[in-house]
């Protein structure tokens, strides 16, 4: 009979964090998956547990995911940790859980800290739904290709940033978003832990002067429900009339205008239509 893999979260800064049934996990599994191996070792030697850690990381996934799968099926249990937070969650483990499910191995959740969980709550931004994006492409046009995909995504979005980049993010953000909240967590259960809550134009400002240290989650609003305002509308429905003007039939051009904006296709068409009869 084939083993489990357990997905174990381990903490994101605090190793308080940790609780008690994923230390209970590491001890009694037959091996366990790390992605990178001395980071998890630190983590076992505070924790007293003396366990074979296996290597599993980006560049060695198939490869490695090939050994660990096959261990498995042959009895034995495997617990999955990353560098830190959720396995899965903007890392390599997504992979390995994968193949695993494809093999109809059993898997248990061993639930814990997450980043963008712990920046979410933070951020006092509506959170009832929400969208999670991890990291932005370093490639420009794949960068601006994903802003705009959001451009007119009303939940609130959840984005990984390296320090270095936070200033070229925000930037682009306020581009293609316009001006709209944000908030910024970094080091989350550090000691230099910090969350600021404000628009992304102020933060613009803000990392003119700022250095950016330590890791970080920014949470931006989605396009606000009060952009549908009569100024905003106006400047969508003008849009939409010129591109009827253009040879655009009525619903293609309402259809088009609605997309680019977030506004109402069946509100644009019904003002074009009474713009045409006045
Ligand atoms: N699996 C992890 C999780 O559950 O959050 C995320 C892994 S991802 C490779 C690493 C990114 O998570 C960092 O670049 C940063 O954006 C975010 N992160 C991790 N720990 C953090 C912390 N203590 N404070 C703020 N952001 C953190």
């Amino acid at each position: 009979m084939s083993g489990t893999l357990y997905i174990v979260a381990t903490p994101i800064g605090n190793l308080g964090d940790l609780s008690q049934r994923a230390s209970e996990i590491m001890s009694d599994v037959d091996f366990i998956a790390a992605e990178d191996t001395r980071v998890s070792r630190k983590l076992l030697e505070y924790l007293k547990i003396k366990k074979e850690l296996v290597s599993y990381h980006e560049h060695n996934s198939k490869e490695s995911g090939d050994k660990i799968t096959s261990r498995i099926l042959a009895g034995e249990s495997c617990a999955l940790v990353t560098d830190a937070g959720t396995p899965g969650i903007s890392d390599p483990g997504e992979r390995l859980i994968s193949k695993c499910a494809d093999l109809d191995i059993n898997i248990v959740s061993i639930p814990g800290p997450c980043a963008a969980i712990a920046a979410l709550v933070l951020s006092a931004l509506p959170i009832g739904r929400f969208t999670f994006e991890g990291f932005l492409s370093t490639s420009k046009k794949s960068r601006f290709a994903h802003l705009d995909e959001l451009k007119t995504e009303k939940r609130t979005m959840v984005f990984y940033e390296a320090p270095h980049k936070i200033k070229r993010t925000l930037n682009d953000m306020l581009t293609v978003f316009g001006d709209r909240r944000i908030s910024i967590s970094r080091e989350i259960t550090k000691i230099y832990e910090e969350t600021i809550r404000l628009s992304l134009s102020e933060a613009v400002l803000l990392f003119e002067e700022k250095i950016p240290k330590g890791e970080y989650v920014l949470i931006v609003e989605g396009i606000s429900e009060s952009k549908d305002t009569q100024e905003d509308f106006n400047q969508v429905l003008e849009k939409a009339t010129l591109y009827v003007s253009d040879g655009m039939s009525l619903m293609d051009a309402a259809k088009k205008a609605a997309e680019e904006s977030g506004v109402s296709k069946n509100k644009l068409y019904n003002a074009i239509l009474k713009g045409q009869q006045a």
